[in-house]
Order: C-alpha cells, then structure tokens, then sequence
C-alpha cells in the first residue's frame, strides 16, 4: 500500500483530510454499516478502477457506496482543490435540468439535489444583446434549471461521498495527482503517474473493472481504440473549429445579476456568453472560431489591452477588474472537441466508459454533457448493483464457501452481463448526443436561411436547452406589431388623405411616402405571418432538451430525414471514424488524437472494377494517398503486374512522400471502397507525424516492391542522365558569343532538383495540355491534336510549356521514358527549341529563376534568353519547331517578354506575336 494513503473513519476527519493538497484519501465504511460480506471466505471485492474524478466518476462512486464488495479506488489527475475563487479560472459554469436532477436524487439522494439547488442559482430570464440592444426573454416554462460552477457540482459529491454509509465490504478511495498512463486491456492493469516531489513516480495497479470517466481525452478510451481487435469498438472523435476561454466577472448592477446574458455583435469577431453563478461573478465564456481568430483579443498582453478590446465590441460589460484580466490572460483557450462511441464497454477486457469519456459535445452544446455523465453514473451504478447474478456471485453462498476458481468466474460472468446492460441502455443515447449537435447546427442553418438573425438566435436558446422558438416568435411579433403601430400613427394622416382621395377622385398620384409605408406594412405584415407560423409549427427540433421527457434516440429518430441527408454530405466531406484509420495496417499504432486528425482529411470512394486508381508516372502534385477500407487492387510497374493489395493496404506514398512522379499504377481488381486523402493534406500530416509511421508508409510501399530506397536511386540515375543532357546545353555559346562553361554544378544541381523521372509505355497519355516542362529521355511520342498527329517527339525534345491547351502527348514506343521539372520552387525555367536556326531559348517562369539559369544575363519572371547551339550538339537536332522561337530570330532586338503569368507560356507565346 502506498504510503500516501490514509485510512479515515470519520466524515471531519475525511474532509480535514481533503483540504490537504495531493492527498490520497481512503473511504471506509462508517461505523453502523456491515462489514466485509464481499470479502469473505471466498474471494476479494471486486477491485473498481475509476479513472477521472469528475462529475461522472464520483457521481458513480457516490451510486456504487450502496453496493455490496466493492473495492473502488477513482484516480483523477488533478491535484485536489476545494472550489473557490483560487482556481476559478479553471472552472466554468454547468446548467443542470430534469434529467440532471433525476440521476442526482437516485445517486445521491434528495438531499443531494438540494444541495446542489442550494448552491446553485435558478437562471431569471435570458437577455440577448444584440450590437448594444437587449432584448429580454421570460423564464423558460417548465423545471427550472439550476446553474452551477462545476468545481462546486465536484465538491457536493465528495461531500456526499464523504458523508455516505458504504454497504457491507465496500471500500472507496481518490487519489489526487494521480494520472491514469497507460492501460494493459489483456493484464488488466494500469499504469499510474503521481507527482512525488520533484520526481514522477509510476505505479501499476490491477483490476477487475476498469471505468474510463476521464473525459474527452480518456485514456480508457484510448486504450479500447488502440487494443481491441477491429471491428469492436468504434469511436469519433472531431476537433470543431470553435475555441473559448472563461473570464470571471462581475456584471454591471443595470444588467440582470440572476439572468443569463448573450452578448453578439455583427463587429464583433468573438461572442460572450455571462452565467450568473451563487459563489461570485458571473461565468463569461468567450467564444470564437478558429477559422476567423479574434487576433485583436489574442494579441492583447496587458489587462489595460484586454479591456479595450472586450469594451470596444461590448461596452455594456462597464469595466473589465483587473485580477480577472489577469487571469484571462495567464489561460490558454480550450478547444471544443466532440467525441462519440460505442459499445460503451468490453466484456472480455472488464473496461467501460462513461460522460465525457463516452460522449462529448464540445462544451456547452446542447447543455447536456453534465446531465449525460451524471445519467450514465445512474445507469451503470443500476447495472452493478441490480445485476442479480453478480450480487449472487459476490455475495451468494458460492462466495463464501466455492473454490476460489469458480468464485471468480462466477463473478466474471456477472461483471459482464451487468457492464453488457449498462451500455445496451446508454450507448444509443450517447450516440445520439453528437447526432443532436449537426442537427441542431442543420437547424441553425434553416432558420438563417427562412429570416436569418432573429430565427438563428431562437436555436441559439435552444442549444442552452432553455427555451424554444414559441417565445422568441412571440417576442418577435410583438416587436413586429409595435412598429407597425408606430408606422400607423406617423402616417396615418397622410394614409387617410390618401384613401379618402382614392374615395372621391381615383389617382395614381400619390407621395412616396405613402408608397413606402405601403411597402414597408406589407413586409412586416409578412415578417409577422413567418414568426406566427414558426411559433405554431414546434418544429421538431425545438428540443428544449433539459425539459424534454424524450430521450435522445428519439429525438434523432424523428430526424432521421434530415440526418441522413447531413451523413451523406459529410461522407462526400470527410469521415471522422478513427476506427476506419486504424483499419489501415500502416496507421494501426497511431494516437488517437493523431488518428482523428487522420480521419478528418479523408473521404470515402467506391471505385469500381478496373478503374485506374493510381497511374504510374503521375506527377506528384495531382496525387492522393489512399487506404483500401474493402476489396482488392493490383499494382502494376512498367505494365506488369507487381503485387495485390487488399483491405488494410495503402498505396500512393511512395511518391507522396519522396514527392516523386508515381512509380506504380494501381487498378481496382475488385468493386473497392477506399479511403482518399489529397496528396497536401497527406504531406501535411507526415509533416507533423512521429517517424514510426513514415516507417510504416515504407512498409506498406515495400508490399508492392516500391521500397522508398528503390525509387530514390532510380530517380537520382535519372536525374544524372538529364545532369549530362544539361551540361551540354550549358557548355554552347548564346548567339552572342558568350560562353557560359562557368555556369557552376550547383546551377545545374537546382535545376536538376526538380527532376521526377516517368516511365510510360506505347498508347499511354504522357501530356495534355501546357504543362511543366519534360525532356524525352528515351522512346518516341507524338503530339495529337483533334485526333491528328501534329509533330512528333524523339529522344532529347524537350516539351510541355509549348503545347497548346488541346494538344496531347501520347507515348507511341514501348519503353518511354521522361524527366519532368517542376515549375514550383527556385528553378523555375523552361527551354524552347527551334531547330532550323540551332538556338535553345530560355523562358523564366518564376521570380528567382534569375538565380539559377545557365545564361550571362540574369532572367526575370517571364523573361527569354537565347543561346546558340554548337554544331556538334546533333543530340538537339530534329527538336520541334515553335512559333515562338521563329519570332525570336526575327526580331532578335526583343529580347524580353513580360508576363504576369509566365508559367502559362503558350499564352505568352500568344500575346507576344500579337
Ligand atoms: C464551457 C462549458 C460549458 C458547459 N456547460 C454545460 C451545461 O450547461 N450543461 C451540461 O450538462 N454540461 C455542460 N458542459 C459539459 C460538462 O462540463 C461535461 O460534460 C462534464 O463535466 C462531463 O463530466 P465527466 O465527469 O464525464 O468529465 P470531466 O468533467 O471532463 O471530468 C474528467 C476528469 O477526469 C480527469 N482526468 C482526465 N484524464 C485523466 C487521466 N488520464 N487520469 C486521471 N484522471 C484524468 C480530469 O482531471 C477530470 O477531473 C459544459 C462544458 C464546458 C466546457
């Protein structure tokens, strides 16, 4: 036993205890209760891990006190902190509801809730600002909710815990300080990370069951992900763009002190959102998102900055304090992650998860995160304790007196048929939560699309779960209706001259004024009709969740329609399944979180048979990096078949991350679904990722014998072969008689980086339309246009920018080989050709091409540069022949031609001879 741990048999002494920092604080049962039933002449209690003491993990324990052989130890990371204005800063605000408050009293008892109610604060109305003007908006019919600092929510059910009578051999402990590192899901052990001065120490603990409520980030969780087999456990997880970040403060007297507060501005780029809160100032979460930073805000370093940018946008706040700004400023803004999976267990491995773990909803969406752990801790305390075959063989005859063999499997069979119960109850309801969230922001997107602002914010209210679109229609018409009112009066003179004119002597001449009041009553008359109708209509998705007797599930079910159409948007997006990722050999041992990120950049394909997936030779910037999720491929190199892939495989790195041309082509043996990523998202995840799976991705290339090391040394042969065609070139004089043999390697060996070597074989389309410039190193190809062969091309020509946008090359010999650059990066030059008159132009088609082109001048983007070939140069002879390069030795006194887009060059061809 560490010698941390503290045994304490009463409630004062427990709770001294807890105000001692990092302190593992041991539970025993108090005296009046019965003792060790559990641990009897049979076996042990059955030994509970709870990993993460949050409202979901001690609201578990709080439930499993009643239960009989329990030994229950809740590891949370944090050290211990009582709530209080110290460590504020950490904390934010949680509304709690109906469904809260069930799973409290059936946890905790009556007495739990009221404690909690006490503390709390009944939210009194919901004021919206909007750009400076409030509009307010009456108490939510139906139960109230109760707000509440989640450091407080912590403290009551410790307190509870602390004061409860534990059933017969049932022991709970928290260790503070105490991170759950890894988790051995065969051994059943975990591997435990405590602060022992200024060393880490490690402990491995055993289990028997293992409850992962360490939140979004659970480590429970992760462990399912990466060692159960495939295919039992699935989970998402999504980073959102949103960030947010809390400031504690107090509201101005003028503003509603017991009202929850919403604060937009349409110029403002970030929101705030004040909960009162019964212990001090109000909880004002400040939220962005990260596409649109608020750089202003995160620019700030002082609290003076702070305060002029938060009063600038909201000058109804009146002062920002110091202390609060200073904190504000010491924090970092928390990223809203949502998470979803299921089953919520593992028989076999005795593991579970529960609340945010299970479940997350990226904050406040929905107010719901806190009443789903607290009703998952309900559920799962039920099935352990309720699991009549547990109960039986823990506390049944057979645990007193059975070998211990059979005890144990007794029990074994027990634990899983009760965590079994468990997650049949609450997965589909978990499930449903992230399900909820994209309708409710399908939602939004519907009232924006109807009459934009005023609907919008009527979805606002509801993802606090505290009111639906009836009042905000009701307070929408009577807005409405006043201004039609005021209209009324400031025209009604005017109005009645008219009509009484129209009365007597009909005319079509009347004021603007009349005009515009007509129009402006027939808009908002229909501005009315469209508030009336939606605060009759109850559109499904006026959830009003903490109120709603519904579950979840159902309320997804109703919305299958609308779910399904936002499934198949974001399966055309991107699929967020980890469990997809990891399906791919390659990417099995990656981190969750790492896998998420993965999975966010891929989307699903289905190909059918035959279809060409990968074609050898394709220049790397067109390329995708694909994971075969069912069916089969063969991989073919030079035309012969090389290797089979199947599901599990990847194919397209190779040249991906070497950034090479294709050394293969892949082609679908079977009907395949696939996994596609493009080829700048792919390099820019291997830019970040760990180096064991560039390993990886080199394995998988091996399966297919395009072995990274292979197509490395092929390429560089290649690029020594177009190293000697160069120095050729560089060794002519230009047509003014100008050597250039001082043009160093190093020129040639910027040229020369950008070299990809493509094989192709006869029929094969090797070009279409202007593209980098390539230098047929071996073979013969023709250009095509219309079906026609225009010229043809043999070995040395070098084409690409020249082509026209309907021109094709086409490989018309069997082995043909190409060296492309490209026309990215420092060397950025194209040669043209014009073989009457022998002479090599150069185009420069970036910026800094001027650095490494092998001519006595300097280019600028766009610019041509001439040089003469030597006769003995016959490996140029035969070249094409180009339009350009003939208006070039007629007028040799142009010696430039500009461009803004000069890789584009045909039509800087165009424009010239215009
Ligand atoms: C800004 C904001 C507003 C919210 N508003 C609402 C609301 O109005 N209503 C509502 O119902 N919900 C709300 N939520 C959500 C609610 O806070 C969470 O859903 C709830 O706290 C989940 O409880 P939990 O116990 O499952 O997880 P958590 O509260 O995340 O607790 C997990 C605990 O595990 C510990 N831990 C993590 N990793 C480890 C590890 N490896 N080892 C040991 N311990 C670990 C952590 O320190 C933490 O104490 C809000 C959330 C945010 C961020």
């Amino acid at each position: 036993m560490s010698p941390l741990t503290h045994r304490c048999r009463t409630r004062e002494e427990w709770l001294r205890h807890l105000r001692r920092p990092s302190t593992r604080v041991r539970l025993r049962a108090l005296p009046g209760s019965t003792w060790g039933a559990g641990a009897g002449s049979g076996g042990r209690p059955l030994r509970v891990i709870i990993s993460g003491g949050g409202p979901g993990g001690l609201a578990l324990a709080c439930g499993l006190a009643s239960t009989q052989g329990l030994d229950v130890l809740i590891l949370e990371g944090r050290p211990y902190e009582r709530p209080g204005a110290k460590n504020r800063g950490r904390s934010h605000t949680i509304g709690l509801g109906r469904r809260a408050r069930e799973a409290l009293i059936q946890l905790g008892g009556e007495e739990l809730w009221q404690e909690m109610a006490a503390a709390g604060v009944m939210a009194e109305g919901f004021t919206l600002h909007l750009n400076g003007v409030p509009l307010s908006l009456p108490p939510p019919e139906g139960e109230p909710v109760v707000l509440l600092d989640r450091g407080r929510i912590v403290s009551s059910l410790r307190d509870r815990l602390a004061s409860m009578e534990f059933a017969e051999g049932t022991d709970v402990r928290i260790d503070y300080g105490t991170k759950v590192k890894s988790v051995d899901v065969v051994h059943r052990t975990v591997t435990v990370q405590r602060q022992s001065g200024t060393e880490q120490e490690e402990e491995l603990i055993e289990y028997d069951l293992l409850i992962g409520s360490d939140g979004v980030r659970s480590r429970v969780r992760e462990a399912m992900n990466s060692q159960l087999p495939p295919g039992r456990f699935e989970s998402e997880l999504r980073v959102m763009p949103g960030r947010w970040q809390v400031l504690h403060l107090d509201l101005p007297e003028h503003l509603n002190e017991r009202g929850v507060h919403a604060m937009v501005s349409s110029e403002a780029p970030f929101g705030l959102f004040c909960i009162p809160d019964a212990a001090g100032p109000h909880c004002v979460i400040v939220s962005w998102s990260s596409d649109d930073a608020p750089e202003e805000l995160l620019e700030a370093q002082t609290p003076e900055m702070l305060e002029a940018v938060l009063l600038r946008y909201f000058p109804q706040l009146g002062k920002i304090p110091r202390e609060a700004a200073e904190s504000f400023l010491a924090a970092k803004p928390s990223k809203a992650v949502v998470s979803r999976c299921r089953p919520l267990h593992d028989a076999d491995h005795a593991l579970c998860v529960l609340g945010d773990a299970a479940h997350a909803v990226g904050g406040g969406s929905l107010g719901q995160g806190c009443s789903a752990a607290l009703q998952d801790a309900a559920a799962l305390a039920t099935c352990l304790q309720e699991g009549a075959r547990l109960r039986q063989a823990l506390l049944g005859p057979m645990a007193r007196s059975a070998p211990f063999e059979e005890w144990s499997q007794g029990r074994e069979e027990a634990l899983v048929s009760s965590i079994a119960a468990f997650s049949e109850q609450r997965a589909d309801e978990g499930w449903a939560l992230l399900d909820l969230i994209e309708l409710q922001s399908a939602a939004e997107v519907r009232a924006s699309a109807l009459v934009q602002g005023p609907l919008v914010f009527g979805f606002f209210l509801e993802q606090l779960g505290r009111g639906t679109l009836k009042p905000l229609a009701d307070i929408g018409g009577r807005l409405l209706e006043d201004r039609l009112q005021r209209n009324q009066q400031s025209s009604a003179e005017e109005v009645n001259q008219f009509v009484t004119h129209l009365q007597f002597k009909p005319t079509m001449k009347f004021s603007p004024g009349v005009l515009v009041f007509l129009l402006e009553q027939a808009v908002l008359e229909l501005w009315k009709f469209i508030l009336d109708l939606f605060s009759r209509l109850q559109p499904p998705m006026q959830t009003a969740l903490m109120a709603t007797d519904e579950s979840y599930a159902q309320l997804v079910g109703r919305n299958q329609t609308w779910l399904a159409l936002l499934r198949s948007a974001r399966a055309a997006a991107g699929v967020t399944r980890i469990s997809c990722v990891r399906s791919l050999h390659a990417f099995t041992n990656l981190q969750e979180e790492e896998s998420a990120l993965w999975a966010q950049n891929f989307t699903v394909q289905e190909r059918l048979q035959d279809d060409v997936l990968l074609r050898q030779s394709s220049p790397v910037n067109q390329q995708c990096f694909f994971g075969i999720r069912t069916g089969t491929c063969k991989v073919y190199r030079g035309g012969e078949e090389v290797a089979t892939l199947e599901a599990g495989d990847c194919f397209g790195e190779a040249s991906l991350v070497l950034g090479v041309p294709s050394p293969v082509t892949v082609k679908a043996a079977s009907d395949v679904t696939l996994l596609v990523m493009k080829g700048e998202a792919f390099c820019s995840l291997m830019a970040r990722a760990e180096p064991e799976l560039r390993k990886a991705l080199e394995v998988a290339a091996e399966r297919y014998g395009a072995s990274f090391d292979e197509v490395v040394a092929e390429q560089e042969q290649g690029r020594q072969r177009v190293r000697r065609l160069l120095e050729t070139v560089v060794s002519a004089e230009d047509a003014h008689g100008n050597s250039h043999q001082h043009h160093s390697a190093v020129d040639l060996d910027h040229l020369l980086g950008t070299v990809g070597i493509e094989s192709y074989s006869n029929g094969d389309l090797v070009a279409l339309g202007c593209q980098r410039l390539r230098v047929l190193e071996q073979g013969n190809c023709k250009v095509v246009r219309g079906g026609r062969q225009v010229r043809s091309l043999e070995a040395g020509d070098f084409f690409g920018p020249d082509l026209a946008a309907d021109e094709r090359v086409v490989a018309c010999s069997d082995e043909v080989r190409v060296c492309s650059f490209t026309n990215e990066g420092q060397t950025s030059i194209g040669f043209l050709l014009n073989s009457r008159t022998k002479v090599l132009l150069a185009l420069a088609l970036s910026e800094n091409a001027a650095r490494h082109v092998p001519f006595a001048f300097p280019l600028w983007q766009g610019q041509l540069a001439s040089c003469a070939l030597p006769e003995a140069s016959k490996l140029w002879a035969g070249f094409s022949i180009l339009q350009l390069a003939t208006v070039w030795t007629k007028e040799p006194a142009q010696q430039s031609v500009r461009s803004r887009c000069a890789p584009n060059c045909p039509r800087v061809c165009k424009n010239y001879l215009q």
